[in-house]
């Protein structure tokens, strides 16, 4: 794929991961500019069933109205006990304006109020594991003008535990921890984070199937 600009708009306002992606996309030649660089931008509503299908309504919206290449993300916790919940509603799995610890509140609620609840267990020094989990990221780069589209997505495996533990990351970190690791992401530096993310992971996908600009 060619790109016909040598930057990407990442449709979010979130200056965390304009920062991540804006690392990446430098080693590979790309400048990156993020939501917050433009006015008067269209309503999107996250109407999809899955998290490809998010990605793409974002990126096809906000890049038919700038006729610039956008990339978008979609990104979530899926609970294996809870059928996958809370999924696409990641961020308002406890309202519209939940905070990260009403989410976590409700996730560990729901988890506790299952019926045929099983713990797991990874073995001595470990604590007990409610559920499998996985974080899911998916991204869609659509470049209007050369007609192009680019999906990757990926995951990061792990275990909702019963209580939070560390203070690093965001979101659902707290309760989400890797036995091979013997922490929680919440417990990671953001470095270690940046390695095994499902966002990383699926970034990394992505831009090995873009042609490098730095020669
Ligand atoms: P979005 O991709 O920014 O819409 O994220 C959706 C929601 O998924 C966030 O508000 C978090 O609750 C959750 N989430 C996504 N990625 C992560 C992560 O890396 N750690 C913890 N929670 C995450």
């Amino acid at each position: 794929m060619q790109l016909q600009s040598n930057f990407v708009v990442i449709a979010t306002r979130n200056e965390g991961k304009v920062k991540e992606f804006a690392k990446l996309f430098g080693a590979k030649g790309y400048k990156v500019r993020s939501l917050a660089d433009y006015s008067d931008l269209p309503e999107i509503v996250e109407s999809g069933k899955t998290f490809a299908e998010n990605a793409r309504i974002k990126a096809q919206i906000i890049s038919a109205h700038l006729h610039v290449p956008v990339l978008a993300d979609d990104s979530g916790l899926c609970v294996r006990a809870l059928g996958g919940d809370p999924g696409v509603f990641s961020a308002r799995y406890a309202g519209e304006n939940a905070t990260d610890a009403d989410n976590n509140a409700r996730l560990l609620q729901a988890l506790h109020e299952l019926e045929n609840r099983i713990e797991l267990s990874a073995g001595d020094g470990h604590p007990p594991l409610l559920s499998e989990a996985s974080f899911v990221c998916a991204l869609t780069l659509i470049d209007p003008v050369a007609n192009e589209v680019i999906e990757a997505e990926d995951v990061c495996q792990g275990f909702i535990i019963h209580e939070e533990r560390g203070e690093s990351g965001f979101g659902y970190d707290p309760l989400f921890y890797i036995p091979s690791l013997g922490r929680t992401m919440a417990e990671l530096t953001m470095e270690e984070k940046n390695e095994m993310s499902h966002r990383a992971k699926a970034l990394r996908m992505f831009l090995d199937q873009l042609p490098d600009q730095t020669s």
